[in-house]
């Protein structure tokens, strides 16, 4: 599959860019009220051992707004603020963070919104517009009846608009809605209309499983038509399994390609090791490697290494134990009691030995994967709607 990315305006979070080809870049959310710094801090850092490139804190009042900068002072990543409601905690934010979301459907008056542009540009720090499907403004709720794809694109127009017409450009957008088909129609509509980079996500997805799966198809569906540049996956469940998700979804469209991608038999009659076991017990093991690997973990050695073959390194089963493999060849036996720390301590070496080619990744990752002249380019404002693709 070839997917050529939309050509959006690059904005900095921080150290992070965020479209004009940049590596789409994986997102969560902190779970902890902020007050409770310790433990933020604590999801903070075990998202940033993910490889969470951006974190979001949810603002919901003056008191998480006053330990945003004890949660900065302890981050290495770029910090969002979250803001619904009460603008006079996007102004305490925007001196401290790196980002600040705004929901237009529900911060009020025009007034308030012009004091929190005058606040993020002060700081030199973007915003993004979180538009979403439960709380759109009510002009457009009594012009559609309901939350509909073409309600939240105008309401992020409307809203583009209004920040252009001050001068404000520094922007990216989002929007949301828990439904896949709005979600997804959408960003369709708002893309094909403005040249902002864009957040996408489908909001409030479901758990670990159901909010997996309707992210991986709204959000496939919308990478796959080069639609996004950040994202979060939002999951009912712990924020690190986000982190763990978007990545999937990234490398299985080849957009990214960090860390492990696991390989695993689906298990037969044959069957000689607790390929389910291991394969998830890789899985948080070795979550901290950015190097690409493809590690497999084979139920038994009859067809186990000829399967293998795509893997950079795995492991068959066999009596008493298994086998270790690189590339589709024996390396040796090792016994079964060794044979998931003997795995790890192998993929670490290799990453370790890849160093170099982990840096040459990066380079790859930074390069968009197709912009240029072959990118048709994409009008930057077109007030009449086009036509939902047939799908
Ligand atoms: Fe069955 Fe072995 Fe293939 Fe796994 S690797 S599916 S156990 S034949």
């Amino acid at each position: 599959m070839h997917i050529t990315r939309r050509n959006t305006k690059a904005i900095q979070v921080g150290a992070v860019k965020i479209g004009g080809g940049a590596p789409i870049s994986v997102q969560s959310m902190t779970i902890p009220h902020p007050q409770d710094v310790k433990a933020t801090v604590a999801q903070i850092q075990e998202l940033e051992e993910a490889g969470c490139e951006l974190i979001r804190v949810a603002v919901p009042d003056r008191e998480a707004a006053e330990a945003l900068p004890k949660i900065k002072a302890r981050m290495t990543v770029p910090l969002i603020a979250d803001i619904h409601f009460d603008h006079r905690l996007a102004l305490q934010a925007a001196a401290v963070v790196d980002c600040v979301r705004i929901n237009p459907g529900n911060i009020g008056p025009w007034w308030k919104m012009a004091e929190v542009i005058r606040a993020v540009t002060d700081h030199g720090i973007p915003l993004r517009l979180g538009i979403n499907g439960g709380s759109l403004e009510r002009p457009l709720l009594e012009k559609y009846g309901y939350p509909t794809a073409e309600a939240l694109a105008e309401s992020a127009l409307n809203a583009v608009h209004a920040l252009e017409d001050v001068g404000f450009t520094n922007l990216k957008v989002s929007v949301k809605a828990s439904e896949v088909h709005m979600a997804v129609d959408a960003y369709w509509l708002f893309a094909h209309q403005s040249n902002y980079p864009l957040h996408i996500g489908i909001t409030e997805a479901g758990t670990a499983s159901t909010g997996a799966v309707k992210s991986a198809i709204g959000l496939g569906w919308l990478l796959a038509h080069g639609i996004g540049d950040t994202l979060r996956v939002s999951l009912a469940a712990d924020p690190v399994e986000e982190v763990r998700v978007g990545f999937e979804i990234l490398k299985s469209l080849e957009l990214r390609h960090r860390g492990i991608n696991v390989i695993a038999c689906p298990t037969c009659g044959r069957v000689e090791i607790d390929v389910v076991r291991m394969a998830n017990e890789l899985e948080k093991r070795l979550g901290h490697i950015k190097t690409p690997l493809n590690v497999s973990v084979l139920g038994c050695v009859v067809n186990g290494i000829g399967e293998g073959k795509e893997a950079d390194i795995g492991i068959a089963g066999g009596q008493g134990g298994g086998i270790l493999f690189k590339k589709g060849k024996l390396v040796r036996k090792v016994r079964s009691e060794e044979l998931m720390d003997t795995l790890i301590e192998e993929v670490e070496r290799m990453a370790e030995e890849q160093g170099e080619a982990d840096s040459r990744q990066e380079n790859r990752d930074a390069l968009p994967t197709s912009l240029g002249t072959s990118s048709p380019a994409l009008p930057t404002v077109n007030r009449d709607l086009p036509v939902l693709p047939n799908r």
